[in-house]
């Protein structure tokens, strides 16, 4: 426990790929952090074995990034573990997660989030918003997730951008790759968001809109079609493919990220094992355009 009330463990999957294991508050220029928190998840749990499985298989990966010709191990890049969360408490898991950001913003220039569902996201940018009033958010995902409420909640995976989007300003709140929501959602991001959907087509557009303002991206790996990534709890056919996934991320490269999550790799929906190999790929390649990057 620190002083902050925030406690970190170690995860049961060893750390990511070649990163450093950080003590707690000890800084490194980017840090990955488990948010393994899945309370809110309406049809399939799992998504708190995320950022054990991810870990775990990231050994298989190489820290050179053929794409991006750049090395993790040019990167000072620590991770932090899994946040210890409180079960059955949403509201004191999110606030916990609120005081891991809080320090991870303020000891790090890039931290990336492993949830964990959705809902993790939402003290994310909310930590992310209190440093950078012109924060604008990219979200990808196959999920509208602007409900007012779900099934009389207010605070859930459902809900997790409406929310995000009351924070930040609904025209702040960059939506790609949405083929899934009710009637009220569609409305409501054609008319308030900035809403690009079925594809991550409009993404480079989008970024050229946004200039050197900070950013922050909410990856829900559910965006990506069920055939190349079955393992998440709310799978919707249809999506992008992880060559699309990583095309949209290279558009990243030496723009201001402030920092990122990947959410909703839920790893016991695909007993095959291969999604959190794809979740551990995309966050090397996150990592490897984060602007903490100095290859030498
Ligand atoms: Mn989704
Ligand atoms: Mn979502």
């Amino acid at each position: 426990m620190t002083s902050s009330g925030v406690r970190l463990s170690m995860s049961r999957g060893g750390v990511f790929l070649g990163a450093r294991p950080l003590a707690p508050g000890e800084p490194a220029a980017a840090v990955i952090a488990g948010l393994p928190f899945d309370g809110t998840c309406s049809f399939r749990p799992g998504s708190r074995f995320a950022p054990a499985a991810v870990r775990d298989v990231s050994a298989g990966l190489e820290s050179f990034s053929l794409a991006r010709e750049r090395d993790l191990e040019d990167l000072d890049f620590g991770d932090a573990g899994d946040l210890e969360l409180p079960f059955g408490n949403p509201a004191a898991a999110l606030a916990a997660v609120g005081r891991l950001a809080d320090r991870l913003f303020d000891t790090c220039a890039f931290p990336l989030f492993i949830g964990g569902e959705h809902l993790v996201s939402l003290p994310l940018i909310a930590a992310a918003r209190r440093r950078h009033p012109d924060l604008a958010v990219l979200q990808f995902d196959a999920h509208a997730d602007l409900r007012d409420e779900y099934l009389g909640e207010r605070l859930s995976h459902a809900t997790v951008m409406r929310r995000a989007a009351e924070i930040v300003g609904p025209e702040n709140l960059c939506q790609f790759g949405i083929r899934s929501g009710a009637r009220e959602e569609l409305e409501y991001g054609r008319r308030h968001t900035r809403w690009h959907p079925f594809s991550l087509a409009a993404v480079p557009a989008v970024l050229s809109e946004l200039g050197d303002r900070p950013l922050y991206l909410s990856v829900d790996l559910d965006v990506l079609d069920p055939g190349c990534f079955p393992g998440t709890g709310t799978p919707e056919p249809g999506g992008v493919s992880v060559v699309d996934l990583l095309a949209a991320l290279a558009h990243l490269a030496d723009r201001r990220v402030v920092g990122a999550d990947l959410v909703e790799l839920s790893p016991p929906c695909d007993p095959a094992g291969f999604s959190p190999l794809v979740a551990a790929k995309i966050a090397r390649e996150l990592l490897l355009v984060s602007p903490t990057f100095t290859a030498s």
